[in-house]
């Protein structure tokens, strides 16, 4: 079903009078993981003053250690709602069980899922069943194959509305976090006709990357980016190494804007 074999047109997804896949880049951006509403709120602020559209903020964080920072859990939905309220942005936040779907419904607008769970089955089809659009992020270690049957999982529980994500694959380099497949992106945009995203966060890791490998991205054709950025990130609960401040958020936006009149 994802396949361009089955459809030939570009899948454009309407979010919040964003036409995502249409081919203007469309960016998300936001913390990795909500903390407090003030934190939030100075993001969003950010966001609001681009004129842009989407915030993304974990309120469900899949932390590799138990002991980390998991998350605010319900008290951070709230918190999204509140400021998609405000700040008339649409919320973009991970869903980790099939258990929280219903519930997370009510306060937000996309169902992220993380690279922890690409091949969480029963979470892919519990989606899959419900009307909201779907960032499905890639595998840590997927092959572009399986991350397509992913979103086949999704799919064919009745659910069109499914942007893809690249945000890097493990190998054994490690002067980044990830290793962004770039290439990834063309052959999705080939293989199906879904909107793709590229994450410069998770695939880098590295601040002094998130712009140059931003300008990739939408070289290459992605119909969307996403970064995190946080008010703080020195203090940040989670990815505190690699989020942008404000200021660093407005140099790089203004770069990208530079960068998108070219074309
Ligand atoms: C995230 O976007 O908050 C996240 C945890 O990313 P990933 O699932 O790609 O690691
Ligand atoms: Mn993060």
């Amino acid at each position: 079903l994802v396949s361009r074999k089955k459809k030939s047109e570009d899948t454009v997804i309407e979010i919040n009078g964003e036409k995502i896949g249409s081919g203007t880049p469309t960016f998300v951006f936001g913390p990795c993981s909500v903390e407090s509403y003030d934190q939030v709120a100075k993001v969003a602020a950010s966001i609001q003053s681009k004129g842009l559209k989407l915030i993304r903020g974990g309120a469900y964080k899949p932390r590799t250690s138990p002991y980390d920072f998991q998350g605010l859990g319900l008290e951070g939905l709230k918190i999204l709602k509140q400021i998609s309220k405000e700040y008339g942005l649409a919320v973009v936040t991970e869903i980790v069980t099939p258990a929280h779907i219903e519930e997370a419904l009510d306060y937000i607008d996309v169902i992220q899922i993380g690279a922890r769970n690409m091949q969480n089955f029963e979470l892919l089809k519990a989606v899959g069943a419900t009307n909201k659009p779907v960032l499905l992020k890639r595998g840590l270690a997927a092959t572009i194959d399986e991350f397509i049957h992913a979103a086949e999982y999704i799919m064919s529980k009745g659910n069109e509305n499914i942007m893809l994500c690249e945000r890097g694959i493990r190998t054994y380099e490690k002067a980044t976090r990830n290793t962004l497949d770039i290439s990834a992106v063309p052959i999705l945009k080939q293989e199906t006709h879904l909107p793709v995203f590229v994450d410069v966060t998770h695939s880098t890791g590295r601040r002094d990357l998130l712009l140059p490998c931003a300008k990739a991205a939408i070289a290459i054709g992605a119909d969307g980016v996403m970064a995190e950025v946080h008010p703080d990130p020195s203090v940040a609960l989670s990815d505190s190494q690699q989020q942008m401040d404000i200021p660093q958020f407005d140099a790089f936006y203004e770069e990208i804007q530079k960068f998108m009149k070219q074309y």
